[in-house]
């Protein structure tokens, strides 16, 4: 790539109306090139073939068109068919850094899990991620890139199934990256293109950064939003999520509820349950505590294990007991199987393995 030129997925449609008429074209053609790089995905300038060839030419002398690719992928190992098995990628980026996109299929849905940062800055316990260090941003178009991957992968792999809903919750805190998130929304919700979501099925998954969840209240935003709560009790929530002695649980609270009153939607908040440390009848009562002043479902979730880190998933004696607990307390709970264990699905897994220039102590 020719580091002069500039990335032309870097402008959002109102800059690319203004670059057009700097060259001296009238506004409409923003548009067709916006289909031409988000609903045709097209990897050359020169195949724009309704943009005459002048500004073709201009543009290709101009700027870059680089785009995220699959360089490797691992299909979950268990005796179910192909099509109903969690499958990892992981997706080159233009500058050689490289984040992880998963598939996870389930009865009637096929969602599709993106990355929005290489790394992440939060360092929370449970999550390789966390562990990786901070590198950069990804951009709206490598977030919307990733989920163009996968539909591909998906039209080669078996033909007609489409993805159904996608989750913002790989690598990364999305509320950290909040301008390119909402970008990437809009480019994937684009009514008329090739792939375009309702945003209902666009899920933006966050560890609880309050200043965050309340810019997406007030956003134009219409997506799904679920919060990583994994403890109600605020010391055990700072042993897991550093990031929580700026957001404490009083704060996310308060921010939860401008989100639903706002939205008129209910949040989710995941609880992943770990053995010995927020699975006992106490942190159940706090969870309840918690959850009952919310507009609110809950999803109980498996750990996937990381090597060195020194947690293990609950057993099923006590995650029963612990369901039970949040039952008798009225609140309605959904238990999410364990996704991936045999291809490393824990967040960042991959994306550590695949760079053998850096160790990492877990
Ligand atoms: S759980 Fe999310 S926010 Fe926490 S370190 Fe991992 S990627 Fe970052």
């Amino acid at each position: 790539m020719n580091t002069l030129k500039k990335n032309i997925k870097n402008f959002s449609l109102p800059e690319l109306k203004m670059l057009v008429r700097e060259l001296g074209e009238p506004e409409f053609r923003a548009a067709q090139l916006h289909r031409w790089l988000y609903s045709e995905h097209t990897d050359d300038f020169m195949k724009m073939s309704n943009i005459g060839r002048t500004l073709r030419e201009k543009l290709a002398e101009r700027f870059s068109l680089p785009s995220c690719s699959i360089v490797q992928v691992s299909e979950e190992e268990n005796d179910t068919p192909s099509a109903e098995r969690t499958t990892k990628f992981l997706v080159r980026l233009h500058d050689s850094e490289a984040v992880e996109t998963v598939l996870i299929p389930a009865t009637g849905r096929q969602t599709v899990c993106v990355s929005t940062q290489v790394g992440c800055p939060l360092h929370c316990r449970f999550c390789a991620t966390g562990y990786m260090g901070f590198t950069r941003n990804l951009s709206a178009a490598e977030i919307a890139e990733q989920v163009y991957a996968v539909q591909g992968f998906l039209d080669t792999r078996h033909p007609g199934d489409r993805l159904t809903n996608i989750v913002y919750m790989g690598m990364g805190e999305p509320l950290l990256n909040l301008d390119n998130v909402i970008e990437s929304v809009h480019l994937l919700s684009h009514q008329g293109y090739r792939v375009a979501f309702s945003q209902k099925r666009i899920t933006i998954s966050t560890v609880g950064l309050t200043g965050g969840i309340e810019r997406l209240a007030t956003s134009d935003l219409n997506t799904r939003l679920a919060i990583s709560l994994h403890s109600a009790l605020q010391h055990k929530r700072l042993q897991l999520i550093p990031s929580a002695r700026e957001n404490p649980l009083e704060d996310l609270a308060r921010s939860i509820r401008r989100f639903t009153d706002a939205k008129e939607s209910p949040v989710t908040l995941v609880y992943m349950l770990l053995e010995d440390f927020n699975d006992s009848r106490d942190d159940a009562l706090a969870f309840a505590r918690f959850a009952g002043g919310l507009l609110c479902k809950i999803n109980l979730i498996d750990y996937n294990a990381i090597v060195n880190i020194k947690f293990e998933s609950t057993g099923t004696r006590r995650r029963d007991a612990f369901i039970q607990t949040l039952l008798d307390k009225g609140l309605q709970v959904t238990v999410r199987r364990s996704h991936g264990s045999s291809i490393n699905a824990a967040c960042g897994q991959l994306a550590i393995q695949n760079r053998p220039s850096q160790e990492t102590t877990l």
